[in-house]
């Protein structure tokens, strides 16, 4: 199992359940998983399509992303294909045709086709060793997203009896978990669960006010980062792209009141990395799969904690830290309110409160805030301090002081105005503001008029928030919202109990995500750069080339070196051929531009060891070295002379002696070695182009290939 996850998807271990799910499903039993966003679930059915005869067929309503999932899977080396509306009649007949010669280990069929009688019929007649059902609660009326063709798998169970299910989803309710079972009649399914905490995420709340300030305050410190912000409606979309714009962002907006079209380019755009922000309503996120979105900013209230979890599921799902911010207010709750108000139903209209309430209470708390998160989903969570989230993190550091005499002032002034008013005119009341309002209530004759000089208005508003979050008051909100004391302001009134409070500081977001310590963060640039590039070229996403946790570790590692390039998590066999040599090159270039020492810093080598002379390069090399010339090895075994050179080319980048002399006359040895230096060595064709008919591609690789090497091996003494 430890060798094809190397193998194909350059992994080095399995994440948690992976491994257990993965030998069930080998095992032919029935498996229902329950991961988290970016907890790796793809996994548990890819690796056994290529562990096991048969094929996989894999049910996914994510049509727009069919293509991209097959293409990286063939960019590792795993055969895989989809069948969905957006292929014409020819091309379903082409997969079709692979299926029935066995030359598909893995494929993806969209939810419509089930409807199809003659699709049941043609699969019948593969041999199909799993179904893969993912987003499993589709099949749910429960669940946020019903789509009514997942009913048709039902009768996978009577229809093909012998052939195990695994089903897959993030959804953390337990009523829609129970629906999919019994829908797909997986009475005897093993359950795996995983912890829905997502440890590399960090959650903020801030306070509003100064939003816009704050949120490109933010956006400045991240600028080379890719992130979502999501908008209360279609409106503040489309005013706060255009400010975002007006300074100088990246931003793009996404929201259902656009066409169709232009979605999808801004969509595209974002995946591509053209564009790094979206500006979002919540319309925006099913259906894209960016595994290196770093940050998910909510500039307003979410209306619920699902909702919420769901939408800041959206980032990190490569596991590298990510951000979510949240941006609240009251304000943002009334607004909330008004349209829940509108709602006719009166069931429905009571969830909605006791939802949005769950939700301000999230924001309000000054507990730890994953852990209610958590507990909401039913999980507890037991660690005292998450360290990911703003309150654990100013915990440590929080800043106490005696509120006893502050929560009197401000809980008296609360009676003497008779329980009729809200915080900010309390407030102004304890500040003796002069306004015409305090005037006409006669209140600038209150014993507690102008007796909390000592504080701003900003700390009042902090005192009041944390006594409200401590009990000792009660926020109401109709018709309008008033604190009023309760049964534990007795106690501080009268002076016998003493509260401690958090002494108010202006809130810092722009702390940067915290990557590695040793992070060549001017590598990685470069690395992402690179990845961009070739990304164009073979016109794909940037993350079918590397994922950044991949170049992440390259720019941490610094591999100089064949072999330890292929250590890095994520650059399997495959993409070691492919990308190794432009990749190596620019790792390399960095060290000696900056003077790094490499050695001693490479990742510790995997507990599986690669296997490495048993490669077909070195049956060539034994060949080379009994003295027979390329064509000859070519004809010997049974290879084309391009694949030879190829293996040539690897053996020289891993850094075995081969005179070039034998393949090139030292003449065009040097033109091309000159010819590099004046064009680049990253590209091919302008050293083609240069060098003209008489020099052949293989030619330019072989002595690029030995130019690099020796490079590294500079870099290495
Ligand atoms: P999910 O479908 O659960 O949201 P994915 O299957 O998309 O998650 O996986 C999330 C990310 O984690 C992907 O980038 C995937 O390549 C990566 N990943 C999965 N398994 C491993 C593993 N064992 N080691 C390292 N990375 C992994
Ligand atoms: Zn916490």
């Amino acid at each position: 199992m430890l060798n094809s996850l190397q193998k194909y998807f350059g992994y080095k271990e399995f994440r948690p359940l992976q491994q257990e799910i993965i030998q069930s499903v080998i095992d032919k039993k029935d498996v229902f998983v329950l991961m988290p966003t970016g907890g790796g679930k793809s996994l548990c059915y890819q690796l056994p399509s290529v562990m096991q005869k048969g094929l996989t067929i894999v049910i996914s309503p994510l049509i727009s992303l069919m293509k991209d999932q097959v293409d990286s899977l063939i960019a590792v080396g795993i055969k895989a294909a989809f069948i969905n509306s957006t292929l014409s009649y020819d091309e379903i007949n082409n997969v079709k045709k692979n299926l029935q010669n066995g030359k598909v280990d893995l494929l993806y069929v969209a939810p419509e086709r089930l409807r199809m009688a003659n699709f049941w019929s043609f699969i019948r007649m593969l041999d199909i060793s799993l179904f893969a059902i993912d987003e499993a609660h589709c099949i749910s009326e429960w669940g946020h997203d019903f789509r009514p063709d997942y009913r048709q798998l039902a009768i996978l169970k009577t229809e093909f009896p012998k052939t195990p299910v695994i089903a897959l989803t993030a959804t953390a309710t337990p009523m829609v978990q129970e629906d999919i079972l019994r829908q797909l009649h997986l009475d005897d399914a093993q359950t795996f669960k995983a912890s829905f905490n997502r440890e590399n995420l960090k959650y903020h709340v801030i306070p509003k006010g100064d939003t816009y300030g704050r949120l490109t305050e933010y956006l400045e410190a991240h600028s080379r980062e890719s992130g979502i912000i999501y908008c209360f409606s279609r409106k503040s979309v489309e005013n706060l792209t255009l400010n975002l714009q007006t300074d100088g962002f990246n931003a793009l907006p996404y929201h259902a009141g656009m066409d169709k079209a232009d979605r999808t380019k801004n969509q595209e755009s974002f995946i591509r990395e053209d564009t790094n922000i979206i500006v979002a309503t919540i319309a925006f996120g099913m259906g894209i799969d960016k595994p290196n979105v770093r940050f998910v900013i909510h500039y307003d209230l979410p209306k619920n904690l699902e909702g919420y979890y769901q939408e800041t599921g959206r980032a990190g799902r490569d596991g590298l830290p990510s951000d979510c911010v949240l941006f609240y207010s009251w304000g943002d709750r009334m607004k909330i309110e008004y349209f829940i108000r509108e709602k006719s139903d009166d069931k429905e209209r009571e969830i909605a409160y006791q939802k949005l309430q769950q939700m301000t209470d999230y924001c309000e708390t000054r507990l730890c805030r994953r852990k209610v998160l958590l507990n909401y989903f039913g999980e507890s969570f037991h660690h005292k301090n998450c360290g990911g989230c703003d309150n654990c993190r100013s915990s440590t550091k929080r800043n106490e002081f005696d509120g006893t005499e502050a929560a009197q002032k401000f809980m008296s002034c609360v009676a003497r105005v008779n329980q009729r008013f809200g915080i900010n005119y309390v407030i102004d009341v304890l500040k003796g503001a002069k306004s015409e309002r305090i005037f006409q209530n006669r209140h600038g004759n209150l014993s507690t008029y102008g007796i909390g000089e000592e504080f701003t208005k900003k700390q009042w508003q902090a005192i009041a928030r944390e006594l409200i979050q401590l009990g000792y008051l009660r926020q109401e909100n109709e018709p309008y919202p008033i604190v009023r004391l309760t049964e534990k302001s007795k106690d501080v009134l009268f002076g016998e109990e003493k509260i401690y409070l958090t002494k108010y500081e202006e809130p810092r977001i722009a702390d940067a995500v915290a990557l590695p310590k040793t992070l060549h963060s001017e590598l990685f640039e470069r690395l992402r750069q690179l990845r961009k590039r070739i990304a164009g070229e073979e016109d794909v996403p940037p993350y079918i080339i590397f994922p950044d946790t991949t170049l992440t570790e390259m720019a941490t590692y610094l591999p100089v070196n064949w072999d330890s390039l292929g250590r890095i998590t994520g650059v399997g066999d495959k993409k070691l051929k492919l990308y190794g040599p432009r990749f190596l090159r620019v790792i390399v270039g960095y060290c000696q531009e900056f003077n790094i020492e490499p050695t001693g810093t490479s990742r510790p080598r995997a507990k599986p060891k690669r296997k490495k002379r048993s490669k077909s390069e070195y049956d060539t090399l034994n060949f080379l070295q009994q003295g027979h010339s390329i064509e000859e090895v070519a004809k010997i075994r049974d290879l084309s002379c391009g694949t030879i050179y190829a293996h040539i080319e690897q053996l020289i980048l891993k850094g075995e002696a081969i005179i070039l002399d034998r393949f090139i006359p030292r003449k065009k040895q040097r033109k091309i070695l000159k010819t590099i230096r004046q064009v680049g060595i990253d590209y091919l064709k302008p050293i083609k182009e240069n060098l003209g008919e008489d020099y052949s591609y293989e030619e330019i690789r072989l002595v690029r290939a030995k130019i690099m090497a020796e490079e590294m091996q500079k870099n290495e003494r």
